[in-house]
């Protein structure tokens, strides 16, 4: 029998020394719970339970045939009628089909193509081998030109009346650095599995794959997704996913308005708890390290700042596109050389995109006609972000550059910042008028609401966690904060031209 020892046992020499180790250690401790990101609040799976209920549920599961660049794709829908309208169809997006042609393709004008189509142009899309709806083969067919809205006959459906709706199709995806695409660094599945369209003011929304902004609506649904990959590939995606003792990459993800994923050979996977959540980078270079310590500085100050984050994992993940970054539920997609910019580039770019987890997956809205709605709030965040890590200061000499100059800027006085995506001909218009001015609206409410726009956001953000809000929503919620008819100001900023 081995007896434990005894501190007071020991010589009197020895017991200081393990007193001197102890309150070390002691001190290391505290200071690891002073700086460890307990802030880092999420809405926990069971909050997400309750709001889930009553949402479609959708299943997915593909094999990845690398040769072809093709993903084989078995998709059920459950879904239920949740509005107050019998509907006569039911209406998928099916945006993959607009990179079919060079016609279509959202990444094919001239200020992206070069840097898209690295290789010139190369075909992408959807191709439907079966559509079943409640077990029966359903007559469907596209409505576009661009085979994007995709239209199955159902019959009448009463509200709350549900049914299963079965897809078999293969992705093939181009090469092409964009959301969808493949390019030597990943493959990039970006608003290419179809979301179920939304049902408003009576009809479908049809909006084409514009090729300006995020022309995206949808509704939050519930996603399993269960993906098959060669052996050394490594899968990120909105759902969290763990691979099977079949070698099956599998997760689900409750209440989430898209779902999006990326897969690669080449990255070093860094994960780290912050808090309620689990933040990973999935990188090819050493700077995954940097991107790891900047998302848990941004996650704990959003929150600070606007409340719980949507779910319990944050996925960060390297790829090529054109643009910086593109968010979708608990997934972040950030370009290459951002990993390796100087400066605070690829800083702001992650505060930014994760905002997006608020301004978007929380507090969904209509990316197509109202993009100021998440895309100005998310580069408010952003900046409330600089302005609460690095002081006043260091907040002020970056509105002057995002916002002030856009506001001076001269030849843009055609455009509002509440206009729709399709308005905009260039990507340098829509940035200037939908973020730089689109968030001069935010500053100009903080001053309204005396310093408490952020206090006004978190109130907005969680009156309907994971549900779409109007910009009626946006107005009736600073109204409501404030006491006052914000109205005057928000249709001065919005929809007058500058003069
Ligand atoms: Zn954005």
């Amino acid at each position: 029998m081995k007896q434990k020892r005894c501190i007071m046992t020991l010589p009197v020499g020895k017991r200081a020394l393990i007193c001197v180790f102890v309150l070390l250690l002691s001190g290391l401790l505290l200071g690891w719970l002073v700086l460890c990101p307990k802030d880092v609040q999420a809405y926990t799976r069971e909050e997400r339970a309750k709001f889930s209920q009553g949402m479609n549920t959708h299943r997915v599961s593909m094999v990845l045939h690398e040769e072809d660049g093709t993903l084989a794709v078995i998709h059920e829908v459950d879904f239920v009628n949740r509005t107050q309208d019998p509907l006569p169809h039911l209406v998928l997006r099916t945006y993959a089909n607009a990179f079919l042609s060079e016609e279509t393709s959202p990444a094919a004008i001239d200020e992206v193509y070069d840097s898209a189509y690295r290789a010139g142009f190369s075909t992408g899309g959807l191709h439907l081998q079966g559509v079943w709806w409640q077990g029966e083969a359903a007559f469907h067919r596209y409505e576009d030109e661009a085979q994007t809205v995709l239209r199955i006959e159902t019959g009448d459906m009463q509200p709350g009346d549900s049914g299963t709706l079965k897809m078999m199709y293969v992705l093939s995806v181009p090469e092409c650095a964009y959301r969808f695409g493949r390019t030597d660094t990943a493959w990039q599945i970006g608003n290419a599995i179809p979301v179920v369209s939304v049902w408003q003011e009576g009809a479908w929304r049809k909006d084409p794959y514009d090729p300006i902004g995020d022309p995206f609506i949808s509704e939050s649904a519930n996603w399993s997704l269960r993906i098959q990959l060669p052996e050394g590939m490594t899968p990120a995606a909105s759902a969290s996913l763990e691979k099977d003792g079949d070698g099956i990459w599998q997760g689900e993800v409750l209440c989430a308005r898209d779902m999006a994923l990326t897969f690669s050979r080449h990255y070093t996977l860094l994960e780290k708890q912050a808090g309620d959540v689990l933040i990973r980078v999935l990188s090819t270079s050493e700077q995954g390290r940097q991107a790891l310590k900047l998302s848990e500085k941004i996650l704990e100050t959003l929150c600070g700042l606007y409340g719980k984050y949507p779910y319990d994992t944050l996925t960060v993940a390297e790829i090529d596109f054109p643009f910086g970054g593109m968010e979708y539920p608990a997934l972040v997609m950030v370009d290459r050389s951002y990993f390796t910019a100087e400066g605070d580039t690829l800083e702001l770019l992650l505060a930014h995109e994760i905002a997006h987890q608020w301004f978007y997956a929380l507090a969904g809205s209509d990316g197509f006609n109202h993009p100021w709605q998440d895309e100005a709030a998310s580069q408010w965040a952003a900046l409330r972000y600089v302005g609460a890590r690095y002081g006043k200061d260091s907040e002020e000499n970056l509105k002057y550059y995002y916002v002030d100059a856009p506001m001076q800027e001269n030849g843009l006085d055609i455009f509002t910042p509440g206009s729709p995506v399709s308005y905009f001909g260039d990507y340098m218009a829509y940035d200037s008028v939908v973020y730089g001015r689109g968030c001069a609206l935010f500053y100009a409410l903080d001053a309204f609401l005396m310093g408490s726009m952020d206090e006004c956001l978190k109130a907005y953000c969680h009156a309907e966690p994971f549900g779409l809000y109007t910009r009626k929503d946006f107005e009736e919620a600073v109204s409501d904060f404030s006491g006052k008819d914000s109205l005057p100001l928000i249709t001065d900023y919005l929809d007058t031209r500058m003069q």
